[in-house]
């Protein structure tokens, strides 16, 4: 199903014409066939949080502002599923906090680099780090072509946004000793778990939020913003989002049944 030929008044609309986006860019060369299956394992978490940004998940959205807009030197990671889902919005932050825009692949292609760069330079972005032999750095704490990073980006930031990132990424940066503000549905990911602010939101929703909340609190002074930060426990922040799953389900299993077919002519 083509998004134009999605009905709008089907119900899960929004979720097919995300679907579609992603198939489109992994048919463009930007998201990897991994990628699909990862976007999957976070729409089932996205489905159990009912599929709206929670206020446990602006809690957090509130402290990686204000990580990022305290930071010298901010990072923005980027990889296949981030490009195609939130290009626009990585490039507004990235204005908003002065953070450096870097490319950032599990499975690297230089083809890939290059699509993706092309993709964040029509959305915006002036530079685009990361790419090529750009990438000169490695991080020694993990293996393979993986461990790449750009001398002038990741290697010398000490907070970095990484949106769907692997659990070993993450875990190495946090060994580095920089801050990783984590985008993703599943609190008990290896990501989520190792990041130092986790936002458990999907990416469509949690950018525009995190893009505004940086405009707000730019307008903060620094003391304010350093309180945010030190009054956040990514610890409690992860359990809350558990409980506010573990809640619902449990509200859900008391119906059973709780979606009905819909009757013609009726609501
Ligand atoms: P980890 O390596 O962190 O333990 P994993 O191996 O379970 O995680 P990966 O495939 O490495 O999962 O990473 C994909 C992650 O991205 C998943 O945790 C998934 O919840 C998350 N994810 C996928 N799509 C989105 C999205 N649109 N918004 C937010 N999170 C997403
Ligand atoms: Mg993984």
């Amino acid at each position: 199903m083509k998004e134009t030929e999605i009905p709008p008044e089907h119900p899960r609309a929004e979720s097919l014409r995300i679907r579609e986006k992603l198939v489109e860019h992994y048919k463009a060369g930007i998201v990897a066939k991994a990628g699909l299956f990862a976007h999957g394992r976070g729409e089932a978490f996205d489905y159990l949080l009912g599929e709206k940004t929670t206020k446990n998940a602006l809690k957090a959205i509130e402290a990686a502002a204000a990580a990022l807009l305290t930071a010298k030197h901010p990072v923005i990671s980027v990889n296949g599923n981030a490009a195609a889902l939130a290009a626009k919005d990585i490039v507004k932050l990235a204005e908003v906090t002065r953070a450096k825009i870097e490319v950032n692949l599990f499975y690297r292609s230089a083809e890939r680099e290059i699509a993706i760069k092309k993709l964040l330079e029509a959305a915006g972005a002036k530079q685009v780090l990361g790419v090529g032999k750009a990438a000169s750095a490695k991080i020694f704490e993990i293996g393979s072509e993986r461990r790449r990073v750009d001398p002038a980006g990741i290697l010398v930031s000490e907070v970095v946004l990484v949106p769907l990132e692997d659990g070993d990424r993450t875990e190495a940066l946090v060994k580095m000793g920089k801050k990783v503000v984590a985008i993703d549905l599943n609190p008990l990911s290896r990501t989520a778990q190792f990041a130092t602010i986790t936002i458990v939101d999907n990416i469509v929703r949690a950018m525009p939020a995190l893009v505004e909340t940086a405009e707000k609190l730019k307008q903060e002074d620094r003391r304010k913003l350093e309180s945010i930060l030190s009054d956040f426990s990514n610890k409690k922040n992860l359990g809350e989002a558990m409980n506010l799953i573990s809640q619902r389900l449990s509200e859900l299993a008391d119906k059973g049944t709780f979606i009905s077919i819909a009757q013609k002519g009726k609501e």
